[in-house]
Order: structure tokens, then C-alpha cells, then sequence
């Protein structure tokens, strides 16, 4: 009820929900309250959560902020959602977010952009940027996200929260609408470290029904919250500490890296040398793959439909033409040009490659140190309008990020400090499976 009133009282400042689902959540919490007096409660037993709205809800729709799917209400719940459920987690309602989750402002929402809530002139960051601003607003105390090139990490950055995005298959796809199945994941937002280890706690395992999912022996990803750090070895990469960081950002992340010397942290310079290619080897990997993933909606068989087609043809085209909006139209147009005959070679294959270089440059830091510093992103919060004439400039609030999800590795950002009254994130990031020690190092600051 609390949190609820909070929506209703503050929401229509943020527009950090899509649908809110009042009454289902009430149900919940009472038939929570119920297991907890039979005591049979976990610890996130009756704890509200919101879902990104790319997270199929049975009953209730699921937009993917897209016109394309506002009347489309899911007939079964992603792997994720069941699993919450399970445990007994009220749901508030479905986030806000880019349209497919293809953008870092929010601002690409077919139900509008959502607000930050330290200012509500700047951008929340996205794609989970509805989730970001639902968590920093206290609207609800978790939310889940998705990270495919820095959606989780990236909006967690820009309000001041935390978010975690997991090893690649780690948590399961299936039922999460596919961007860049080869990167996306799913992931906690929430206000601490700790909060986002028991939520990961619940996320996490084997799903039969997504093929990329990892069969790992089940873990508590907050048991190693309070292990010490002393003669943990952190790597600052080189390329992540150039020109372009906002000076403010740098002074922050420069203190941080002080506080972890105190608790008697090693610091190591690691290089990343391919690190500036991925965000053009993103932006052929990720459009191509969401060119093939998006193909499904036709207007044939579920979302939106254009009025009286004349025939096959201009049902589809129409369908799609009036359903998409026009990020998601570039990104279509984009991937399928980079994977038509005579352009695979010069541009997937070629990105393909790069893809395995930058993994390779992790996989050989990490023989050297045991986390990754680095800031989340370039800048703290930039102002609605700021970036949305240029989509390259746009793409270019990722750059720290992008090359994570290119390799598959799990990274979480936290709040650092502030600059000029908005909030700055550090990024840290693991080697494979390595989450529990990310928490660890994360809770330790906070
Ligand atoms: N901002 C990036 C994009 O637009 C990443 C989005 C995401 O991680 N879903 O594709």
C-alpha cells in the first residue's frame, strides 16, 4: 500500500510505469503476509517489485514500450516473472523503457520519455530507465532490467541506485522479447549491493526453454558481502580513463579508487587494447541480430495491425511502418544491411572477429587482476532533447559498457558520489561467474 501511494502520488512526475497493477499486488502481499505467519517465508517473501515491461506478464500486457505491442497482453509469464512469483514477490506494475530496449535515454518510449528523478530536465538513462527512476524515486524497492549493451548499468549509473548485469545465461531468456539474443541478460536493480544479491538469488539458474541458459550448481550470490579486500587486485584500464570523461566524473571514480587502497586494495593498470572497437562491432552485432529477432512481428500474428491492408504486402509493410518507431526502424534497416549477401563478410563477419579480440583482452586482464574498475559512463545525467538529433552521440554514452556484453562477463554499476548535485557511477566488473565477488567488493563501499 505504501509504495503504491507512492506511485500514485508521484509517478506523473517520472512516467516510470507503463501499467501499474495495483490490485494483483495487494493479493500477493496479503497471501505473503499469510506465508509469513505459517512461517514459511523467504527473505524477499511480500517484497514489491516492478518488472521492465520486456518481461512477458500472463494477463497483463507486456509493451516492450513499443506501439507495436500496446495491445498485446502475454498468455504466459517469462522464466524470470514465474520465478519471483514463486517466492512471493508482489508485482507494482511494468517499466517504462526504450522501445525494445534500443537506447540510453528513455527517450525512444512510445508512452513517452521517463524523467530522472534528482532532475526531472535530464534523462533517467535507459533502456531500463523506468526501472532506474522507479528505484531511485523509492517507488518500489527492486525492479528487474535488462542489459544487452549497458541498459541496466548505464540507467543505474545516471540515478544514483544499483544494478547488476549477470554472467551471459545466467539468467534465463526465455520470455524476455529477444533484442540481441547473443546479449542480452537479465538482471536486479535496487538500492544496495546486498539488495540486488538477493534478488539475483532468485533470478538465477537453469531454464530448459532458453538454449544459451548455464546449468551451474545453485549459489548465494551474498556470501561473500563481508570478505575482506585486502590484497585484492583491482585493474584501471588504460583506454577507460581517457579523454571524454566529464572531470567531475574522474574526480569521483579517483576517489573511490582511494577509499578501496584504505581497505588495503592492490591497483594494477590493465590494457584493453581493442576496447575502442566496441561500440562500432556492437552497432553491427546488435542491429543485425534484432533485424532477425524483430522480423516475427508482421502484424499477422499478435501486436499491432494496420487499417484495411490492401493486400499481403501492404500488410506488412504498413503494419511494421506504423508499429515501429523510428530508432527501431534504423536499427532493422541497419542489420539487415550488414548481413545481406556481398556486406556479411565486410561487416557481421568482420565484427564477429573483433567480438572474440576484445573477449580475448579480458580473458588476459583477468590473468592479472581479479575485478575491473572503471566508470559507468562518460557523463552523469544529460538533459531530455540533449542527444536525440544525433543517434552516434547517443551510442557513444555506452562506450564503457558495451564491450561487457560483447564478451559476456558479468559487471554491475554502484553509486560513487556526486557531481554537481547528480549522481556518478563505478562500474566493476568480474571475470566469468565471479558475481558473489562483485557484491562483495560493491558492498564494501556502500
Ligand atoms: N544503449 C544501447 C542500445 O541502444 C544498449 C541498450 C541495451 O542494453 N538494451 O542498443
Amino acid at each position: 500500500e505504501h509504495f503504491l501511494r507512492r506511485i500514485e502520488s508521484l509517478d506523473h512526475r517520472l512516467n516510470s510505469l507503463i501499467t501499474v497493477t495495483g490490485e494483483q499486488a495487494l493479493e500477493t502481499a496479503r497471501a505473503a503476509d499469510a506465508a509469513r505467519a505459517r512461517g514459511e517465508a523467504g527473505p524477499l517473501t511480500g517484497v514489491p517489485i516492478v518488472h521492465k515491461d520486456i518481461f512477458c506478464t500472463e494477463g497483463v500486457r507486456t509493451s516492450c514500450a513499443s506501439r507495436m505491442l500496446d495491445n498485446f497482453i502475454s498468455p504466459y509469464d517469462a522464466g524470470v516473472v514465474e520465478r519471483f512469483k514463486a517466492v512471493g514477490c508482489p508485482v507494482l506494475g511494468k517499466t517504462n523503457m526504450d522501445e525494445f530496449a534500443m537506447g540510453s535515454s528513455n527517450e525512444t518510449s512510445d508512452y513517452g520519455p521517463v524523467n530522472n528523478p534528482w532532475d526531472t530536465q535530464r534523462v533517467p538513462g535507459g533502456s531500463s530507465g523506468g526501472s532506474a527512476a522507479a528505484v531511485a524515486a523509492r517507488l518500489a524497492p527492486g525492479a528487474t532490467g535488462t542489459d544487452t549493451g549497458g541498459s541496466i548499468r548505464q540507467p543505474a549509473a545516471l540515478t544514483g541506485i544499483t544494478g547488476l548485469k549477470p554472467t551471459y545465461g545466467r539468467v534465463s531468456r526465455w520470455g524476455m522479447i529477444a533484442f540481441a539474443s547473443s546479449l542480452d541478460q537479465g538482471g536486479p536493480m535496487a538500492r544496495t549491493a546486498e539488495d540486488c544479491g538477493l534478488m539475483l538469488n532468485v533470478m538465477a539458474g537453469f531454464d530448459e526453454r532458453d538454449s544459451t541458459s548455464l546449468e551451474r550448481p545453485a549459489e548465494d550470490f551474498n556470501a561473500r558481502l563481508n570478505t575482506t579486500l585486502k590484497g585484492l587486485k583491482i585493474g584501471l584500464p588504460r583506454e577507460f580513463f581517457g579523454e571524454g570523461m566529464d572531470p567531475g566524473v574522474a574526480r569521483v571514480i579517483d576517489e573511490a579508487i582511494d577509499f578501496y587502497k584504505k581497505l588495503g586494495a592492490d591497483f594494477v593498470e590493465v590494457a584493453l587494447p581493442h576496447s575502442g572497437l566496441s561500440v562500432p562491432v556492437y552497432y553491427v552485432v546488435a542491429p543485425a541480430e534484432c533485424s532477425s529477432n524483430l522480423a516475427r512481428f508482421d502484424g499477422v500474428r499478435y501486436g499491432y495491425r494496420c487499417e484495411d491492408p490492401k493486400d499481403l504486402m501492404d500488410l506488412y509493410m504498413r503494419s511494421r511502418g506504423e508499429g515501429f518507431g523510428p530508432e527501431v526502424q534504423r536499427r532493422i534497416m541497419v542489420g539487415t544491411y550488414a548481413l545481406s549477401a556481398g556486406y556479411f563478410d565486410a561487416y557481421y563477419l568482420k565484427a564477429q572477429k573483433i567480438r572474440r579480440l576484445i573477449a580475448d583482452d579480458f580473458r588476459q586482464a583477468f590473468g592479472q587482476v581479479d575485478v575491473i574498475l572503471a566508470p559507468t559512463t562518460p557523463t552523469t545525467a544529460f538533459r531530455l532533447g540533449e542527444k536525440t538529433a544525433d543517434p552516434v552521440t547517443m551510442y557513444l554514452s555506452d562506450i564503457y559498457t558495451i564491450a561487457v556484453n560483447l564478451a559476456g562477463l558479468p559487471a554491475m554499476s554502484l553509486p560513487a558520489g556526486f557531481s554537481e548535485g547528480l549522481p556518478v557511477g563505478m562500474q566493476l566488473i568480474g571475470n566469468y561467474f565471479d558475481e558473489a565477488r562483485l557484491l562483495g567488493v560493491a558492498h564494501q563501499y556502500q
